[in-house]
């Protein structure tokens, strides 16, 4: 580990007193970059609670400690950008296909050739280069009031436009990337005349002005400003764990043709990541069997790798057809999706 070179200067430097601290420099130099080797940075944009016990549980199993930056997805692409080569980063976590996708066309992460990645991840929960992948995965999907609304009236993200929902829609903010990837996708299945009608559509029909979370739509339909919404899994799961008496149920939209939208908790190797080697194992940990145990425990949503059941709460609300379109497209229409949402007058 230690070259010859270095062996001399330690060697040497003790023979005078000042020689100390020289060797004691290189020591100290030498021991930190030991310890630098035995850790990995993630950028990350998950709520930390969320996922620091997975870190955690890797530091434990392996001695590498896993250094957390944590903040909202923007600020941490940006950031990543701006360091460039200086960057400590390793890995980019973000709650989001779409966000991952605009890192990799920025060229702001790596592709790595792992089989155990490849066969843990399915195909459409990660990237066509092995820049990034799904590690778990969460449906974005219809919510409605039990008592005002019946399973049969329901049936897909766009007939949510359509007169017979008019005062009766909740949605939260397009400014959420998690609607920005919702419509990306309808666009890939319907095409962007079509998306713009049923946005418009859903924008006519709203009950009160957008709101800043998926939870505030669920309250709100609680209380009856409205009947129906459309949230992600887990923040159903959550608001029911806590007020189980709530009358809201989820509706697997539709089911008769691509299925529901999902969207997930994924990460990718930095382009110039210090510790690509440590970071690609702590990778490979987070789509094993019992990262992905745990990864099902923390918040109610689905595991990506598809041999580990979710939990018995998230399974109680059954099984449905899921759209199987690549992850990636959510990514590549954002944009259009975002001036689509602006042009239709959702906020
Ligand atoms: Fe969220």
């Amino acid at each position: 580990m230690v070259s010859d070179r270095m062996k001399t200067l330690i060697a040497g430097s003790y023979r005078k007193p000042r020689g100390y601290f020289l060797g004691a420099g290189i020591c100290l130099i030498l021991f930190f970059q030991m310890a630098w080797a035995e850790e990995v940075v993630v950028y990350s944009a998950r709520n930390e609670p969320l996922i620091k016990p997975l870190f955690d549980a890797y530091t434990q199993k392996e001695g590498v400690a896993v250094q957390l930056v944590t903040d909202k997805e923007g600020p941490l692409l940006v950031r990543l950008g701006a360091e460039g080569a200086r960057t400590p980063a390793d890995i980019l976590l973000t709650v989001d296909a779409g966000t991952l996708w605009q890192a990799a066309s920025q060229g702001l992460l790596s592709p790595v050739d792992s089989s155990l990645l490849r066969e843990k991840i399915p195909a459409p929960l990660r990237d066509e280069e092995n820049r990034w992948f799904g590690l778990s995965m969460r449906a974005r999907t219809i919510v409605y009031h039990t008592q005002r609304v019946r399973p049969s009236d329901l049936s897909t993200y766009e007939a949510l436009g359509d007169p017979k929902w008019k005062g009766r829609l909740c949605l939260r903010t397009s400014k959420k990337v998690y609607n920005q990837s919702l419509v990306a996708m309808m666009i890939v299945a319907l095409g962007e005349k079509r998306v713009e009608q049923v946005v418009q559509g859903w924008v006519r029909n709203l009950a009160a002005p957008v709101f800043s979370d998926d939870t505030q739509v669920m309250e709100a339909i609680a209380a009856g400003q409205c009947d129906v919404g459309i949230v992600n899994s887990y923040y159903y799961g959550r608001l029911k764990a806590k007020t189980p008496h709530l009358p809201l149920a989820l509706f697997w939209a539709n089911q008769q043709d691509r299925g529901v939208h999902m969207n997930i908790t994924g990460a990718g190797l930095t382009r110039h990541a210090k510790h690509p080697k440590a970071a690609l194992r702590l990778l490979e940990w987070l789509a094993s069997d019992p990262a992905q145990q745990i990864f099902a425990r923390l918040d109610f949503e689905y595991p990506a790798n598809p041999q580990i059941a979710p939990t018995p709460s998230v399974a109680a609300w059954g099984t449905f057809k899921q759209d199987s379109t690549p992850m990636f497209q959510a990514g590549a229409l954002q944009g259009l999706a975002v001036r689509l949402m602006d042009r239709a007058g959702y906020k």
